[in-house]
């Protein structure tokens, strides 16, 4: 069994879409873990107990659920770090 917060899962494809519709952004590695780091700070956590291979499956489905509050915290997160790179 594993422990596991789908919010991290539903963080990371979502931040893939969207990164991938932007050309004015940094995609280094540095960037997208800070974006991905604000972003989490701003959502609730949800953790879950969970079969190893499920995980995928159900943070789609958490991400439909919340699609608009994630891609609402990385569009912020990305304007954060884009302003301010660490890279
Ligand atoms: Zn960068």
């Amino acid at each position: 069994m594993l422990f596991k917060n789908y919010m991290e899962e539903a963080v990371e494809t979502t931040l893939e879409e969207v990164l991938a519709r932007k050309d004015d952004v940094c995609k280094c590695d540095r960037c997208k873990m800070d974006i991905k780091a604000l972003a989490l700070n701003n959502l609730p956590p949800k953790y879950v107990v969970t079969d190893i291979g499920y995980v995928y499956t159900k943070a789609n489905e958490l991400a439909a659920q919340f699609k608009t509050d994630i891609t609402v915290a990385i569009t912020n997160a990305l304007k954060t770090v884009s302003k301010n790179p660490r890279h």
